[in-house]
């Protein structure tokens, strides 16, 4: 929340002037940055979101992949590795998300505070699909409820990195946890509103595991957990015969993966005589542009759900 952010500093300014009058010989107050502010790098939107949420003005976050951006293909730039060997402290999913970056994330964790915040999830909560070969499923955001637990090792770590504003932090989580409980509910109380046969989510990528299991879907990926393997020609075919059995009534594409992957599923769907719609698009593992309501992982979360229903009630 960027413009949340911007209005905390600027209170934090006009109260630091209000001290200035009341305390007189006051020296000028110096800009935020100079303040001492810690550095945070996060990788992903989702995590930028959480690390603002709790740290409020005492943080500088900078988040390393933006709108669009899907980070199981994405590497490290030269000015990402900058940013990340002079952040404070560094953020990052883990389980293989950021599968790329592997290498120097591990390499900043002997120099530098670094925490993979979905790695907070105990075991017996995370999902270890067959196709992905022992590894866990990296998209816990998509149930609001596992997600909330990474505002704990957040608010834990930024605590451990500015001891000082640890109550500020305390209290900024508490607050961020109440929204995620409310937004839980919300997601709930929609999905409920689609009858059981027709809770069938089909996406690009199979990103969806965690809300299909959260809030009673079942799901569907053309590609596997990670984008990093194509489509095979059977995977489109086995995809439009469910389809078109089943006649599932709209598709999704994904905002982080090409379109015409999903195109390629529907015309499959249209060779066998059944016409599928495509249901809007989905934010999965990246959220809207900064400064509009999908830029915040509520609003990408509100977003989802309300696309997914939307589409899924329309009568054909
Ligand atoms: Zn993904």
């Amino acid at each position: 929340m960027r413009g949340k952010g911007r209005a905390w500093r600027r209170m934090a300014v006009a109260l630091a002037g209000l001290a200035c009058v009341l305390v007189t010989a006051c020296a000028p107050p110096e800009p935020p940055e100079a303040e001492g502010r810690l550095n945070v790098v996060a990788t992903i939107g989702m995590i930028r979101d959480v690390a603002e949420n709790v740290g409020g003005p005492y943080v500088n976050v900078t988040g390393l992949m933006g709108p669009g951006v899907d980070p199981h293909l994405y590497k490290a730039s030269e000015g990402d590795v900058r940013r990340l060997f002079r952040a404070d402290v560094i953020f990052y999913g883990g389980l293989h998300l950021e599968a790329r970056m592997g290498e120097v994330l591990h390499e900043m964790g002997s120099r530098t505070r670094v925490a993979a915040v979905s790695e907070v999830i105990p075991v017996d909560r995370r999902l270890a699909p067959p196709e992905f070969q022992g590894a866990y499923d990296p998209h816990v955001w998509f149930d609001v409820r596992l997600w909330a637990m990474t505002v704990d090792v957040i608010e834990h770590t930024l605590s451990q990195a500015d001891p000082a504003h640890a109550r500020d932090f305390a209290a900024n989580a508490a607050r961020y946890r109440r929204q995620l409980d409310e937004l839980d509910r919300y997601v709930r109380a929609q999905a409920a509103r689609v009858p059981p046969e027709r809770r069938v989510l089909i996406t690009a990528h199979d990103a969806f595991n965690y809300f299909g299991r959260a809030y009673g879907f079942q799901v569907r990926g053309l590609q596997g957990i990670s984008t990093a393997a194509e489509a095979g020609t059977a995977d489109v075919q086995g995809l439009a015969e469910f389809i078109a059995t089943r006649r599932i009534p709209a598709i999704f594409v994904e905002s982080s993966i090409p379109r015409r992957t999903i195109e390629a599923v529907q015309e499959a769907v249209a060779a066998r005589g059944y016409e599928v719609r495509i249901g809007g698009s989905l934010y999965s593992d990246a959220m809207g542009n900064p400064g509009t309501p999908d830029g915040t992982y509520i609003g990408m979360v509100r977003h989802n759900i309300d696309t997914i229903v939307g589409a899924l009630l329309r009568q054909p």
